[in-house]
Parts: structure tokens; C-alpha cells; sequence
């Protein structure tokens, strides 16, 4: 009997990986690892509806719990790969055990990232990843009366959303000039920051944070001015950090994420990798991308399956990702990188519009604020221009 095709990694990436193997006609066996305690779930609600107590746990789960067996899928929740060995084609778990592999998926995501603060490690103190730093989180803001978060990136920007609408006060901290820079232009981040301002929320921008105050519990953030930012619990929002130490243990090229190509192959034969631990060529930004959204783990981890099968695979999306905060939605389609205009269609001072980037006449992406059927136009757009690329 041959080896099975084991997938590190119960997420996104590794369910839809799993899931597509099936789909496709593979009949050997498939074995789908996590360290976590949880079956595969999503991880949007967990700053939105999931964290206000509007959504059930049993909603987040990917797959109803009787679809392991159904398919044959071998879930092992609970189990952490400890090592890769590419020559044995061997991955060791942490308790010593050894598994063989034909074929190997790393799909380990990313991790929230520790900001080396003085007082980081005070009770109080908390990161948004996965399902029990929600519960923990969740559970300190129902005696909490004031918050700071630190980061002003989409999960610090829904925490403080939520937060707001369950009466605490909140104040967000980003050390850049304005919210969520790092993906879109000054116009979305000043209607975010005016809509977040409208209601309640402090925002301190292009300010440092010196460390987190307190002796044995968060009691706030003291800036780097100075001033001390009063808060019975403090959320680090300071990005995130894609997984990589079993592909660089195993001499697997990394440079931010894991490196693949087109078809989610690593520098290493028969070790594939996909979602957010990677970094893969883009021919449509001529470059290669690392995507932290459930657009590229599901569709990365459906293209290697069918690479892992042997099939033809280029994978090239219109990346788009989407966030809500109080009622309004944002969609992004395209990376909003590398432009030189942007064309506004709406008006923002009605809640609905779209901001379109261009470099020269090329159109690279759109955000849309609660304006799906741009959004939708958009994708397809953006799908056409890649197309006349790859032609
Ligand atoms: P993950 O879902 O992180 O899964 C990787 C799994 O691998 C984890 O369970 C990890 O514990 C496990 N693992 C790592 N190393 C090992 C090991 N050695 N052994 C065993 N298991 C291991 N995206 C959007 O598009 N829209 C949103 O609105 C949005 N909101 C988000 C809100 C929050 C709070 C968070 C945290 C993320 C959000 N995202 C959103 C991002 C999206 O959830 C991720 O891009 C997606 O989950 C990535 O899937 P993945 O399979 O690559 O990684």
C-alpha cells in the first residue's frame, strides 16, 4: 500500500486541500494534521460575529463533524509536527512518533505577531487567532470596561468596532499616520477613521507604544509621548507571521512565507505548501505575493490538490478579502499596490462607494464600501485584465 498524503495544517488551506483530493477521484489515504483542539473552522468571525456572541461556536466548523469519515479523511486534531525529514519523506510529531508520506501539504497559516513589549506577559493581555483567544478575550470584555488595542490593521479595527458596540471604551493605537495603511489609500482609511471617531473610539495615530502598564495585570498603555492610555484589557493587533519553521528546518527555500511556484510546489520535491505560510509568483503583480485571506488559503489549497494529483496548474487569482466593522462592509479586490491614481465612484459622505486604483491606464484593484455589486464587477474586471496578461 502506498503512503499516505499528509497535510500539516487543519485550516483553510489544508480542509479545502483535503476536501479537493477527494473531490478529484484519490482513493488512497489522506491524513490531515492540526495542532489546534478544534476540527477545521473560519476564522473571519472571530473578530466579528462570533466575538459579539452573534454567531454559535458550532457555526464556525468548516465540515459538519460526521464528513471525516464520510470521506476517509484521517483528522488528527491536538498533533503537532515537530520536524519534516524530505529524504526519509518522514514528518516526526512532537510526542516522537514518525509518519512516512508520498506526498507532503504544509499548510500551517500564520501566527498573531509578539510585539517584545515590557509587559506583554501581563494577565490582561491578549492576541485574536484563533478560537480560544476569542473565548478568552471574550469572556474579560464582559467586566471590562475600557480597551486599547494596539494596532490598527482589520482585526484591531473590527475588535475596537465590536467593543464599541458592546459600551466599552476604546482607544486604538497605530504607530503609522493613519488605519489599515498598509492595504488601502488615505480616502478608506479616512472614512474608516471617521466612522470609528463617530462612534466613540479614540484613535491615536503616529504614535509609539513605550510598554504595557501594570504590576500584575494590564492597567493600560504607556505611550511612547508619555501618556498613559487607561484600559482594563489590551489587545495586540500588531499583524501576523506566516509559519515556516518545519520548511526551514527541512531546507525548504523561505523568504517571508514558504517559496512556491505557480503549481505550489516548494524548492523541495513532493513537499507542497499553501495559504497564508507562502509566498508564490504573481504574474499579474510581477512579483511574488504572500496573502493573508481566505480567497487565497481555499483557493491555493484547492490548486495544490490537484498539483499534488499531478493536474496542470497555474495558480494567478484576483486576490479579495473582505471586513466589517459596525454596518458597513469593506470588499477589496485586486492588491491596491504600486498605483499612481485612484478614481472614486459614489460618495462616501452617503456610506457607499468604490475606490478604484490604477497604474497608468491598468486598472490593480477595488475597495468597495458596502457596495457589493461593485465589488463583484471588480473581481471579474480584474479576472479579464489577467487573462489578456497570461495570453
Ligand atoms: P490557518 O487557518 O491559520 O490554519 C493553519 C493551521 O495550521 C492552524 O490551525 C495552525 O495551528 C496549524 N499548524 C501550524 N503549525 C503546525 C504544526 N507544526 N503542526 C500541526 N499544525 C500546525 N480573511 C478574510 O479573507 N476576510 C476576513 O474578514 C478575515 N478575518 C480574519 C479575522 C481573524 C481574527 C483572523 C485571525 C483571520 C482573518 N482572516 C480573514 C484571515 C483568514 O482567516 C486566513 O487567511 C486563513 O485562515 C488562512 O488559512 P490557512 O489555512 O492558510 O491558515
Amino acid at each position: 500500500m502506498s503512503e499516505p498524503i499528509i497535510i500539516v495544517g487543519a485550516g483553510q488551506a489544508g480542509i479545502k486541500a483535503a476536501e479537493t483530493l477527494r473531490l478529484k477521484g484519490f482513493d488512497g489515504e489522506i491524513q490531515l494534521i492540526g495542532d489546534e483542539s478544534w476540527p477545521p473552522y473560519q476564522r473571519p468571525p472571530l473578530s466579528k460575529a462570533y466575538l459579539k456572541g452573534e454567531l454559535s461556536e458550532d457555526r464556525l466548523f468548516l465540515k459538519a463533524a460526521d464528513y471525516f469519515a464520510g470521506a476517509g479523511i484521517g483528522l488528527m486534531t491536538g498533533t503537532r509536527i515537530a520536524a519534516v525529514d524530505p529524504a526519509a519523506h518522514a514528518v516526526t510529531l512532537t510526542d516522537g512518533r514518525s509518519m512516512s508520506w508520498s506526498k507532503l501539504l504544509l499548510a500551517t497559516g500564520t501566527r498573531a505577531r509578539i510585539v517584545p513589549l515590557p509587559g506583554a506577559d501581563l494577565e490582561g493581555v491578549f492576541t485574536l487567532r484563533g478560537i480560544d483567544d476569542t473565548r478568552h478575550v471574550a469572556a474579560a470584555l464582559q467586566t471590562a470596561e475600557s480597551v486599547a488595542i494596539i494596532g490598527g490593521g482589520y482585526i484591531g479595527m473590527e475588535f475596537a468596532a465590536v467593543a464599541r458596540a458592546m459600551g466599552k471604551a476604546v482607544t486604538v493605537i497605530e504607530a503609522q499616520d493613519r488605519i489599515l495603511k498598509r492595504s488601502v489609500a488615505p480616502e478608506i482609511s479616512q472614512f474608516f477613521q471617521d466612522l470609528h471617531a463617530g462612534h466613540g473610539v479614540r484613535l491615536v495615530l503616529g504614535e509609539g507604544v513605550a510598554r504595557i502598564a501594570g504590576a500584575d495585570r494590564a492597567e493600560g498603555v504607556e505611550l511612547a509621548n508619555g501618556e498613559k492610555v487607561v484600559a482594563d484589557i489590551v489587545l495586540v493587533a500588531a499583524g501576523a507571521v506566516p509559519v515556516t519553521e518545519l520548511a526551514e528546518g527541512a531546507g525548504l527555500a523561505v523568504e517571508r512565507g514558504i517559496v512556491v511556484d505557480e503549481a505550489c510546489r516548494t524548492s523541495v520535491p513532493d513537499i507542497f505548501a499553501a495559504g497564508d505560510c507562502t509566498v508564490f509568483p504573481s504574474r499579474r503583480y510581477g512579483r511574488r505575493i504572500g496573502l493573508e485571506s481566505v480567497q487565497n488559503a481555499s483557493d491555493q489549497g484547492k490548486a495544490a490538490a490537484l498539483s499534488m494529483l499531478g493536474e496542470e496548474t497555474a495558480y494567478d487569482p484576483v486576490p479579495w478579502f473582505w471586513s466589517d466593522q459596525y454596518d458597513v462592509k469593506l470588499q477589496i479586490a485586486g492588491l491596491a499596490q504600486g498605483y499612481d491614481r485612484t478614481e472614486l465612484a459614489g460618495d462616501p459622505g452617503e456610506g457607499r462607494f468604490a475606490l478604484r486604483y490604477f497604474s497608468g491606464d491598468t486598472l490593480l484593484a477595488v475597495d468597495a464600501v458596502n457596495d457589493p455589486r461593485s465589488h463583484m464587477m471588480a473581481r471579474k474586471e480584474l479576472a479579464a485584465i489577467g487573462q489578456a496578461l497570461a495570453a
